[in-house]
């Protein structure tokens, strides 16, 4: 389609008129950086001046930036929780904002072992629905065509519950898939899905993922990008399709949907997608399955894919090399940075390398501000408040912590993220994602951190006493390695009866043990979405751990300052590791998870 030349980006040509809007959208926002976020915070500061937290803090209705960061503290989750708590218990008076908490969104756990509730507005679903319609236009000026065919996207609803008020808590990405923005989403040939909305919506993991593999593989020449959310996500599917390819190939055949579907909606829709019997593709998903060798599976199976759409930056850096193996050396795309608190920004380079990739902060998402991060510097007085610095006034090669003010009332809200600026566009700043902070491990979206790992080891090694044996040191490993991934955690043990050790049962019950005093949303992806394996030991030879410090020494640690790792990820060590294990145990059962709250 020709477009106005007028209406030409610098970040390329668009490839359609819609995408010409969206491309000087992000422009015009990236050249006013600085003006946009000062519009942000007004605009936020205004809605919300009657809130009981500004009024709290005294800000007496100013809307300008040097009496916010005067008067308004730098907060994190555990601050907040005496209010959320309010508010999950009903208080609907205005708290952090001025419009009504339309639901809760549930994210990583806190300290307390549950997930956090993230208390959003019914708005926010636009500004999530902004974000997204950017990612097309950016991504048609490298790859083009895209609109001659489909997109395989594997997207989860997970369960959702009520809090004692009332309202529902459920992760950010099931209520943006069960809202209109996206069921009602108009027509858009560069948008295309292969799932129906009614296999994504589908809250049955099996049968909506089965569905979803069922529609991919039927339309497997159309498809011409294959994607989940996260890494994690795309991983599950290919295993899924190892375990089930059978029937998947059986339907196929008989044009007929598998009795284990059983969703009347799903049911209903897949009928008029299975219509008749195609014994020839049968044939060929049993010949590309049945074999021993998966690696080059997606390409194989889906010739036409361009790139792979999943986020591998972060905690999923660890996926890569599987991906690399499966999708057959296809590029790789992160295309965008968000969290439950708000959507950030968008990767302007998407086919960049994953080691390479940068995201563009959008400032009309929220007000940023940033920590200075030095990994070495004195934890931050609460007295003083942090030299903060504004979107527009970071310093490329920094690291900074980010700290969001947000339209659903969140008020300089550390979100716990370390980023690195690269470069600028326009006057917008573009980020590394470095990590997460206090995160050891992770599988999926859980994030395990270092106090949790210590008091799941604790409750755990209790079982150890009748045999007169403790755990002297200890470190963990996210092996990524198996699908679906899991937690391994090297144990060193002193046993103080040599004829009575630990038996194998109970070794194995100290993994369960573990398990069962790890957070709510590990246990949901153990045990819900099957999205993280057994929790295993590894019980190492005595001296293990000395001979890890010596390794550490060699390689220019400082004996004084040398702290035993609680996590390992460089592959030396994890071998190194490996190699003084005298035994390996797995969790015999999943551990108890409830979608109640606590
Ligand atoms: P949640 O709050 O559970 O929705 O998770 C949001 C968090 O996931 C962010 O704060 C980041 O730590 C991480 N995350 C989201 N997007 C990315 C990305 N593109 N790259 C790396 N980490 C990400």
């Amino acid at each position: 389609m020709a477009v106005d030349s007028q209406l030409s980006s610098p970040l390329g040509p668009p490839a359609c008129d819609k995408d010409s809007k969206a491309l000087l959208f992000i422009e015009e926002m990236t050249r006013k950086a600085d003006a946009v976020q000062e519009r942000v915070l007004g605009e936020i500061l205004l809605r919300n001046a009657k809130t009981e937290y500004l009024r709290r803090f005294q800000l007496n209705g100013a809307t300008d930036r040097d009496t916010f960061k005067s008067k308004i503290p730098v907060v994190s989750y555990e601050d907040l929780l005496p209010d959320i708590q309010r508010i999950a218990n009903g208080d609907r008076s205005s708290i952090f904002s001025a419009h009504p908490i339309s639901e809760f969104l549930t994210s990583s756990a806190t300290s307390a072992g549950e997930s956090k509730l993230m208390p959003t507005i019914h708005e926010e679903l636009d500004r999530r629905q902004l974000l997204y319609s950017l990612l097309m236009p950016v991504m048609n000026l490298y790859v083009s065509g895209l609109d001659k065919g489909k997109g395989l996207y594997f997207l989860f609803v997970k369960a959702e519950t009520k809090t004692p008020g009332g309202l529902l808590a459920r992760p950010v990405l099931t209520s943006y898939y069960k809202s209109e923005h996206f069921k009602t989403r108009p027509y858009d040939p560069y948008n295309v899905y292969t799932s129906p909305n009614e296999a994504i919506l589908c809250a049955d993991s099996f049968q909506s993922m089965y569905t979803q593999m069922l529609c991919g593989l039927l339309m497997r020449e159309e498809v011409l990008r294959v994607g989940a959310v996260f890494a994690s996500g795309l991983l599950r599917a290919i295993r899924f399709l190892q375990l089930h390819w059978q029937q998947l190939a059986h339907d196929i055949s008989a044009g007929a949907l598998n009795p284990k579907i059983t969703d009347p909606a799903l049911r209903d829709c897949m009928s008029k997608i299975i219509v008749k019997p195609n014994p020839e593709l049968s044939k060929f998903i049993t010949q590309e399955c049945s074999g021993e060798n998966w690696e080059g599976i997606i390409t194989r199976i889906w010739p036409n894919t361009k790139y792979l759409d999943v986020i591998v930056t972060g905690a999923m850096a660890q996926y890569i090399p599987t991906l690399e193996y499966y999708g057959g050396g296809l590029p790789l795309s992160c295309t965008m940075y968000a969290s439950s608190e708000c959507y950030f920004g968008l990767n302007l380079k998407p086919m960049s390398n994953p080691s390479e990739v940068s995201y563009t902060i959008m400032p009309n998402m929220c007000y940023c501000e940033f920590l200075p991060h030095e990994p070495d510097a004195p934890a931050v007085s609460r007295d003083s408040p942090p030299p903060l610095v504004d979107l527009a006034d970071v310093e490329v090669g920094k690291q900074y912590e980010l700290i969001i003010t947000t339209y659903a009332g969140l008020c300089r809200y550390r979100v716990g993220d370390i980023l690195q600026v690269t470069d600028f566009y326009n006057s917008a700043p573009q980020f590394r994602f470095i990590r997460r902070k206090n995160v050891l491990l992770s599988i999926d979206s859980d994030k395990t951190d270092e106090a949790e790992l210590q008091k799941a080891g604790d409750n755990a090694s209790a079982l150890l006493q009748e045999f007169n044996t403790s755990v002297v040191e200890y470190t963990s490993y996210a092996d990524a390695k198996s699908i679906p991934g899991h937690y391994v955690i090297y144990w060193e043990l002193l046993v103080k009866e040599p004829a009575n050790p630990p038996t194998h049962e109970v070794l194995n019950l100290c993994c369960l043990a573990m398990e069962e005093s790890l957070n709510s949303v590990y246990r949901q992806i153990r045990v819900a979405d099957n999205s993280i394996g057994p929790l295993e030991i590894r019980v190492v030879k005595n001296g293990t751990f000395e001979e890890l410090m010596d390794y550490a020494i060699s390689r220019g640690a400082s004996i004084n300052q040398y702290k035993v790792p609680r996590c390992v990820n460089s592959s030396p060590i994890v071998e190194f590791l490996d190699s003084r294990v005298t035994s390996k145990h797995f969790s015999p059962a999943p551990p108890q998870w409830n979608s109640e709250r606590r």
